[in-house]
């Protein structure tokens, strides 16, 4: 079986009727690199950069951050590296003292992208190092907790100003950018259309996306039967999210921890998801799920997924759709 799943390292991540899918790797440190090589992915889907922020007592300068990047695009060596801005706060703290050392909410306060709104410079700082990085291969910037425009708005004008601020200086940045909201809010969600213009992409963090939306913390074991990614509300929310960012051509992605659960295939495929970021360790099981997938038969099915009730019928309908191991 493991022999037979290693097999597929070599084999693209196409479905049975010959869609392929994107497999990209999320990433927690320089070691995942090489990953993305050995499993034949599409590049890093998301980098959750805050690990560099958790090590010392001071923040991570611009030079040090700069050739982190730089060592992640080159090891990318032409496959995509999505840098996912500082996501600190909630249950995150780094020690150096950026992140709100006491809240009442954490989840619900000063984390992800409103903590380097509230601090420019630490954020100018990440976002110049990205933007030097650019010149050594593709470079996406991920924004973590997006709530709505004004947001996507503020980093944009950002992202302009600096990139017009190294070029003077003499660095070479790629005028090719792309930049991305993480839809983990559930205002976000239901609201895509008011910031849609401004993305080349989206990528949705089920893992909080779930917790805000069911109201059940994430890290909780008191509120973990609550806390249900096959909850109607969310299958709702992402065929609503997938439809409007369709319509305006723009990919979605999914790098919560759902897209590693192999189980869960068909239906993200039913629900019209084409790219998808995990975890390394998962990502050949995901890939043979796949491999065994037809998709216009899990199009077909997508109305009976979103009529279902709750998570039995929800699981009844992957039970029904799971496709033979082979
Ligand atoms: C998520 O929320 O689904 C996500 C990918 O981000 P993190 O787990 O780092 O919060
Ligand atoms: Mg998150």
């Amino acid at each position: 079986e493991r022999r037979e799943l290693q097999r597929l390292r070599s084999k693209p991540s196409r479905t049975l009727d010959g869609t392929d899918i994107r497999l990209l790797l999320n990433a927690e440190s320089s070691e995942d690199f090489a990953q993305v090589h050995r499993l034949g992915a599409a590049g890093l889907g998301l980098y959750r950069t805050e690990f560099l922020f958790l090590q010392g007592r001071h923040l991570p300068d611009e030079q040090t951050q700069f050739e982190h990047y730089r060592d992640a695009v080159l090891a990318m060596a032409g496959r995509p590296a999505t840098f996912r801005t500082i996501d600190l706060g909630a249950d995150k703290a780094d020690r150096a003292g950026l992140a709100p050392s006491h809240e009442d909410n954490p989840a619900l306060g000063l984390r992800g992208i409103r903590l380097s709104m509230a601090n420019p410079a630490v954020f100018d700082t990440q976002l110049r190092a990205i933007l030097r990085a650019s010149g050594y291969g593709p470079v996406r910037i991920l924004l973590p907790m997006v709530s709505g425009r004004e947001e996507v708005l503020a980093v944009r004008r950002r992202l302009r100003l600096i990139q017009r601020q190294l070029r003077d200086s003499g660095h070479a940045v790629s005028e090719q950018v792309a930049l991305g909201a993480m839809i983990e809010v559930p205002a976000a969600a239901l609201a895509v259309h008011g910031f849609i213009d401004l993305v080349d992409f989206l990528s949705v963090g089920t893992n909080d996306l779930v917790q805000y939306l069911l109201a059940a913390d994430r890290n909780n074991p008191a509120v973990a039967g609550y806390y249900n990614p096959l909850h109607p509300s969310l299958l709702q929310l992402l065929a609503q999210l997938l439809d409007s960012a369709s319509a305006a051509q723009v990919p979605v992605c999914v790098c919560g921890e759902i897209a590693g659960d192999a189980r869960l295939v068909p239906l993200l495929l039913a629900l019209g998801l084409r790219e998808l970021s995990l975890h390394p360790s998962s990502l050949l099981e995901v890939r043979q799920a796949i491999r065994n997938s037809d998709l216009e038969q899990l199009s077909a099915a997508r109305p009976a997924l979103l009529r279902a009730r709750d998570r039995r019928a929800i699981e009844r309908w992957i039970a029904t759709h799971i496709t033979p191991g082979r």
